[in-house]
């Protein structure tokens, strides 16, 4: 049976390697890294990301700024506060907690952060050189990073070799698929408008699945001796569960166990990666704009 890709241990053994450079780069030349989190209207998942992400910077030492904007506030105020941030000092990491509300024109939004600022790397300018050959972001996402962390701390091999992502939102698949590619597998793109997805999926040795569909992908979906990296979170009902109900990922989990050689559980896996490469920007901005080795 698969091996547990155990992304929580893994993501607290980043936390820690980031707090030690936190710490020694406030001794050595007195700055403190900062993050800047905007976050307009009241949903309360977005909430609940942002208070996640204050308590992980202070658990290493990063500062964190927030600012709170009513839902309906007005694009002008959202990118009033950016450029606040851009030219601030303390501040190294400027992230927008999406969704934005409906009336806010996200891209002018997220073309208003400094690019060297854009620790959610979702610039047109960073994410457009993640395409390219031989150009570097400055910034690479903060999921589809955590996937490719686990990839490599567990020693699995992509040059070479056929990956399959599932889903290609900006903000997961469609980096994901790129940073696959700068690593020379072969990848493959399957989506909503994908007529033979577990055909498709089948061929893969590497599967990144980002959909939001519990169970979506099932054993038979997978390749044997598949790597799958499953970073849905989806909400399912569950008597038994005090909240009545619990999540799961968009693999059938208990069959990849089967199939697999390695597999992510949800929760427990790319969760905790996200926000451990959040602090991993923040800082290598930091270090970048000070110029520490
Ligand atoms: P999204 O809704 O923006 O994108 C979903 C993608 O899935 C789309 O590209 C769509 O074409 C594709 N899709 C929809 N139905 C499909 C189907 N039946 N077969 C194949 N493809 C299909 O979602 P997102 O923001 O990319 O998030 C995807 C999932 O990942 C969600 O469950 C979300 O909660 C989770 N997520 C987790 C983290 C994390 O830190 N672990 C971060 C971001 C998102």
């Amino acid at each position: 049976s698969a091996k547990i890709i155990d992304g929580k241990l893994i993501a607290k053994q980043i936390r820690e390697e980031i707090a030690g450079e936190v710490a020694s780069m406030k001794n050595e030349i007195g700055i403190v890294p900062g993050l800047a989190v905007i976050l307009v209207g009241s949903r309360k998942d977005s909430q609940t990301y942002v208070r996640n992400k204050k308590k992980a910077c202070e658990a290493v030492g990063i500062m964190s700024y927030e600012v709170n904007l009513p839902g309906d506030s007005t694009e002008e105020e959202v990118l009033k506060h950016i450029s606040g941030f851009n030219s601030d000092p303390s501040v190294h990491g400027i992230l927008v907690q999406l969704p934005l509300p409906r009336h806010m024109n996200e891209e002018n939004i997220l073309n208003s952060i400094s690019i060297e600022k854009d620790v959610d790397g979702f610039h047109p300018l960073n994410i457009g050189r993640l395409a390219m050959q031989g150009r570097d972001p400055l910034f690479i996402p903060c999921t589809p990073k955590g996937c490719m962390e686990l990839l490599h701390r567990y020693g699995v091999e992509i040059k070479g070799k056929r990956a399959v992502v599932i889903g290609r939102s900006n903000i997961v698949g469609m980096p994901a698929a790129l940073l696959l590619q700068r690593e020379n597998a072969a990848i493959s793109m399957v989506h909503s408008y994908t007529k033979n997805p577990e055909e498709i999926t089948r061929q893969a040795d590497i599967v990144i699945s980002a959909v939001g569909v519990a169970n979506l992908v099932r054993g038979s979906w997978l390749k044997p001796g598949a790597v799958v990296i499953d970073v849905g979170i989806n909400p399912i009902n569950d008597a038994e569960d005090p909240r009545g109900y619990r999540l799961v990922g968009d693999v059938c989990y208990e069959e990849a166990c089967e199939v697999a050689s390695a597999v992510t559980p949800v929760p427990g896996g790319v969760g905790p990666m996200t926000i451990a490469m959040l602090l991993s920007n923040t800082l290598s901005s930091a270090k970048r704009i000070h110029k520490v080795e």
